[in-house]
C-alpha cells in the first residue's frame, strides 16, 4: 500500500523497528553523552563517537555541550537547589514529568561556561549539530514518513518521547527516590532495578554516584549493565576503551601490617568498606542484640537497621530521634554506631598528613580490637589486609 512507505512493513515489524531505534539512541545517551562526554571514563573511536552524535542530533537535538554541562553540575551540585534536576528539592512529579523542560532552564551560558569543557567545537558541531539543533529531528521525521508511510507519525512521536521519559524522567526523578542502595554515597541516588537492561545500564543510579569515574555500573555479581555489554563488544572492534571501572584496592590474606598505603588503600574503597562494615559489623551486632531491645523499640527494628548506616546528611530531623532513642537503651549499638563514624572521619578530614591519617586508622584498630565486640576485632583484621596491589 503506497500509505505504508517503501519498506511496506508489518504492525509487528514497525514496532521492532520503532524499539531497535529507541534502543540506539539510549545506547548513545549512556555510551557516548554521559560516559564518554561527562564523565570521561570511555574512550571512543572517533567514527563511533560521531555516529552517536548524529544519531542524537537526529533523534533527539540534544547538544553534547548542553547535555554534558547539565549533567556535570547535577554531580556537582546533587540534591541542593542548584542541582539541575533532584527530586528530593524541586518534587518527583516535577522531575517525572517535565525533565526535559528542566534541561531547557538549566543550559545557561554561565553553566555551560562552567561545566561545559572538554566537548565538541568543529565545524559541523558549530554549523549543524548546534547550529540548526532542530533540523535533525525534521530530517527523522521525513526519513520515518518515507520508509513507514503513515506510521511514521507514530514512531517519530514515540522516538521524540523516548528520552524525555525514560532518562530525563525516570532515571533522574526515579533514580534518585526509589531503589536500592549499595552504598551510602552523600546523595539520595539508587539502584532502580538490578538488571539494567532497558535504560542502558543507567537504572544502576546509585552505583554510578557512588564510582562516577568508573565506565562499568554494575557493582555486583547478580547486577547486569548492558552499557558494559556494549563496551566490551565494541572494544573487540577496537572501537571503544574503558579508563577505569575497578576500584584500586585489594585484601591481601594474612596481611597486618599497614603503612600509608594501606590507608590510601581504604580511603580509594571508602565506599565498598562501608557496605562491608554494614554487613560484617552493623547486621550480626543488631541481630545479637535484637532480644535485648525493648519491646516497644522492636517495631522500629527494620528502620533502625536502615539508619544505623544511612549516610548522615540523608537523615531526617524526625529519624535522627527515632535513631537516637534506641542508641540511649543500647550502649553496645552506641559504640558500632560511634565507631562507623569515627572510621569515616579518618578519610574525610582534608588537609591532613598521610602519616596522621595512619595513626587515626592505628588507633581506630587498636580500640576495635580492644572493644570486645568480636565482630569489630574482626574487622580491624579485615582493614589491616588491605594494599594497593594484590598480593
Ligand atoms: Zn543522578
Ligand atoms: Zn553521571
Amino acid at each position: 500500500m503506497w500509505y505504508n512507505g517503501l519498506l511496506d512493513l508489518t504492525p509487528l515489524q514497525l514496532v521492532l523497528v520503532m524499539l531497535g531505534m529507541t534502543h540506539v539512541t539510549i545506547i548513545s545517551v549512556t555510551l557516548y553523552l554521559h560516559r564518554h562526554s561527562a564523565h570521561n571514563s570511555l574512550d571512543l573511536h572517533p567514527a563511533l563517537a560521531h555516529f552517536f552524535r548524529f544519531w542524537l542530533w537526529l533523534t533527539t537535538s540534544i547538544v553534547t555541550k548542553e547535555w554534558t554541562a547539565i549533567h556535570r553540575k547535577h554531580h556537582a551540585t546533587c540534591e541542593t537547589e542548584n542541582d539541575p534536576h533532584s527530586p528530593v528539592v524541586k518534587g518527583l512529579k516535577k522531575v517525572v514529568l517535565e525533565g526535559a523542560e528542566l534541561y531547557a532552564e538549566a543550559a545557561t551560558p554561565e553553566t555551560l561556561e562552567r561545566y561545559g569543557q572538554r566537548t565538541p567545537q568543529d565545524w559541523v558541531e558549530r554549523n549543524v549539530y548546534t547550529g540548526h539543533k532542530n533540523l535533525g529531528i525534521v530530517l527523522m521525521a521525513i526519513i520515518n514518513l518515507a520508509l513507514f508511510g503513515v506510521h511514521g507519525i507514530w514512531i517519530w512521536a514515540v522516538q521524540m518521547m523516548w528520552i524525555p521519559v525514560w532518562a530525563a524522567g525516570i532515571v533522574n526523578g526515579i533514580g534518585h527516590y526509589f531503589g536500592y542502595r549499595n552504598f551510602e554515597c552523600a546523595d539520595n541516588a539508587r539502584n532502580i532495578v538490578p538488571w539494567a537492561l532497558f535504560i542502558g545500564g543507567e537504572e544502576l543510579h546509585n552505583n554510578h554516584h557512588t564510582y562516577p569515574n568508573s565506565s562499568k555500573l554494575s557493582r555486583r555479581w547478580y547486577e547486569v549493565d548492558i552499557g558494559w555489554g556494549y563496551i566490551r563488544m565494541f572494544q573487540l572492534f577496537g572501537l571503544a576503551k574503558p579508563k577505569g571501572y575497578r576500584p584500586i584496592a585489594h585484601s591481601v590474606p594474612g596481611k597486618q601490617e599497614m603503612d600509608v598505603e594501606t590507608v590510601q588503600a581504604i580511603a580509594n574503597n571508602r565506599f565498598a568498606i562501608m557496605r562491608q562494615y554494614r554487613k560484617r559489623v552493623m547486621e550480626p551486632v543488631l541481630r545479637q542484640q535484637k532480644t535485648l531491645l525493648e519491646e516497644e523499640i522492636k517495631p522500629r527494628y527494620r528502620k533502625v537497621r536502615m539508619l544505623l548506616s544511612r549516610e548522615v546528611t540523608l537523615i531526617q530531623p524526625t529519624e535522627k530521634e527515632q535513631l537516637e532513642s534506641v542508641l540511649e537503651t543500647n550502649p553496645v549499638l552506641r559504640q558500632i554506631y560511634e565507631k562507623s563514624h569515627e572510621l569515616q572521619a579518618i578519610w574525610r578530614r582534608r588537609g591532613v598528613k598521610p602519616q596522621e591519617k595512619l595513626q587515626a586508622l592505628m588507633d581506630w584498630c587498636r580500640d576495635a580490637e580492644a572493644s570486645g565486640i568480636r565482630y569489630l576485632e574482626e574487622f580491624s583484621a579485615h582493614l589491616k589486609s588491605y594494599a594497593l596491589r594484590p598480593a
